[in-house]
């Protein structure tokens, strides 16, 4: 009998180069959730598939996350194809991850999605995974420094970006920016952004649209600032 190994390859289509390519997944009975934190960052008992949600091609260096892959634009894939393609030394990442080859994985799709000029709602997903394996790891001052740009690219994703093609919803993107602002130690810019979306609450056609976990982690974050000074000094720019 073979023993059923925790990862597998699966053969997909580089949506860039249109070669067959590796990636490496992970079986979901060995996937076994702990916890959440406060910004969803999960923890795992052993297998941690979040060093496994960046995928790259090996052929042409495009890389994303797996859950966007094949969802590229032309003009993404031109862009990959003139800029990333010609520089680009092949790199295996198929197979087991230790957390320095997910953030090389990671750092890789950031790049790309600086080339494409990708939405920034994609740019604020991968900076908090990013920040979140720096926190596995135990590298706090990588952690908040990625933190802080994933918590710049919400409030940007809040003002500028149309969330109705996104899979996150205005009310869960003000809840991460209140949540980010906290663990930044911005503690008036985090007592805003849950009071804001509490405020919303009382409409009815919009409590409506908040997810009721959203809401409630929300409330519970107002209750745990008010012991927090307001003027406290805040961390600047
Ligand atoms: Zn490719």
């Amino acid at each position: 009998m073979t023993e059923i190994k925790p990862f597998y390859d699966s053969e997909i289509t580089c949506p860039v180069c249109d070669k067959t390519i590796k990636v490496t997944k992970v079986r979901s009975k060995f996937v076994r959730l702990l916890k959440h934190d406060e910004d969803f960052c999960p923890h795992y008992e052993t297998i941690n598939p979040v060093l496994y949600e960046a995928w790259v091609c090996s052929f042409c260096g495009y890389a994303a996350h797996n859950s966007v892959y094949e969802h590229i634009t032309t003009a993404g894939r031109k862009a990959v194809l003139e800029k990333i393609t010609p520089n680009w030394t092949s790199r295996e990442f198929t197979g087991e991850r230790n957390y320095e080859k997910a953030l090389e994985a990671f750092k890789l799709v950031l790049y790309n999605l600086q080339v494409r000029e990708a939405p920034y709602s994609e740019f604020a997903k991968i900076c908090l995974r990013i920040a979140w394996i720096y926190r596995y790891m135990g590298n706090q001052g990588e952690e908040e420094r990625f933190l802080k740009y994933a918590y710049d690219y919400y409030k940007k994703v809040y003002t500028r970006e149309n969330l109705k093609d996104s899979s996150m919803d205005e009310y869960t993107c003000m809840y991460m920016i209140g949540v980010l602002a906290k663990k930044l130690n911005l503690i008036s810019e985090a007592k805003l952004w849950f009071s804001r979306l509490i405020s919303f609450s009382i409409d009815p056609r919009e409590k409506d649209k908040i997810k009721p976990f959203i809401l409630e982690n929300a409330r519970e974050q107002i209750q745990l600032l008010k012991n927090v000074i307001n003027d406290e000094e805040e961390k600047s720019e």
